[in-house]
């Protein structure tokens, strides 16, 4: 098979669109439909300060490399959960991806902060979700103290797709219209957003591999009654049986969007946390109340 641009000998086939591509224009491809997903729902400039959230895992790495490469300001953070020789793992991986692309590296350890690990702590809630309160939290907390404007996460297409399938499965109505490539910063809450929205996992691992960038891929230890990786698993079957579907599934679900009416400024959150002063919908912020906290924690880095 050849190349679709060059003629070539073709190294990668993209199912959707159907196209054989080698090297050097899959990445030109895959570069290229970042930039477009940036502009189009206007994530950041080059006049803003960028936080990214890196884990150690293949989807930060290759968004941080590539936001670094199109020349904006960038730092990442490291959230250390304390879950022992995995967080050992991926801290190794984040510290390395981040000096290779040359970006500051920020590290918070929740066991340095509270003298447990995220799977220590009493709680009726789940792990996971204690887990993913804790990483909201901190991640928006050290951009609003450290003065970053835009704070990027590696979500990609087969995640957002299967959150949204979930979500719908499940008629969570608020969380629907909350999903999407960005939301909007207000008051004390950072502006978020993914830029790898709109590419699969298929083609973060593709381009991982091309460009050389090394990550972890175990997953989390704890994770194992999760329930996503079930819905990515039917859109994965039904991508099989026509490709396209992820896409043109999210594609559909934002130009519904309105029908999950959700208003940040008008939701229940307007009060802010007695502890820490960030937004709560209760007297104490759910972070504040997890960890037992009697005092702000402090994030801010001289
Ligand atoms: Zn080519
Ligand atoms: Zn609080």
């Amino acid at each position: 098979m050849r190349c679709k641009f060059c003629g070539r000998d073709a190294d990668i086939y993209i199912p959707y669109p159907r196209m054989h591509l080698c090297k050097e224009h899959f990445i030109v491809y895959f570069e290229r439909k970042i930039e477009r997903t940036i502009n189009r729902y206007k994530m950041f400039s080059k006049e803003d300060k960028i936080l990214i959230a890196i884990g150690g895992g293949k989807d930060s790495a290759v968004a941080s490399y590539i936001l670094k490469r199109f020349g904006y300001t960038i730092e990442g953070l490291f959230l250390d959960l304390g879950i022992g020789g995995f967080s050992e793992k991926s801290r190794r991986y984040a510290e390395k991806q981040c000096k290779d692309v040359d970006i500051p590296i920020h590290r918070v350890e929740i066991r340095k902060l509270f003298n447990r690990g995220i799977n220590e702590v009493k709680s009726s809630r789940p792990t996971c979700a204690i887990c993913g309160a804790t990483k909201r939290y901190i991640f928006n907390k050290f951009a609003y103290d450290n003065d970053f404007n835009v704070l990027v996460t590696g979500h990609n297409l087969d995640d957002e797709s299967s959150f949204v399938l979930s979500n719908l499965i499940n008629w969570n109505i608020e969380y629907l219209g909350r999903q999407g490539p960005i939301l909007p910063g207000t008051g004390k809450f950072i502006r978020k957003v993914k830029p790898l929205y709109e590419v699969t996992e298929v083609e973060i691992k593709e381009y991982a591999d091309v460009i050389g960038i090394e990550y972890i891929s175990e997953r989390c230890p704890l994770s194992k009654g999760e329930k996503i990786p079930r819905y990515k698993h039917v859109l994965n079957e039904l991508e099989k049986m026509s490709s396209g579907v992820k896409i043109n599934f999210i594609k559909g679900f934002l130009r519904n969007r309105h029908l999950f009416k959700f208003d940040l400024g008008k939701s229940s959150i307007l009060k802010e946390c007695k502890v820490c002063g960030m937004p709560s919908q209760g007297e104490v912020c759910v972070f504040c109340r997890i960890w037992g906290l009697d005092k702000p924690v402090e994030l801010k880095v001289s």
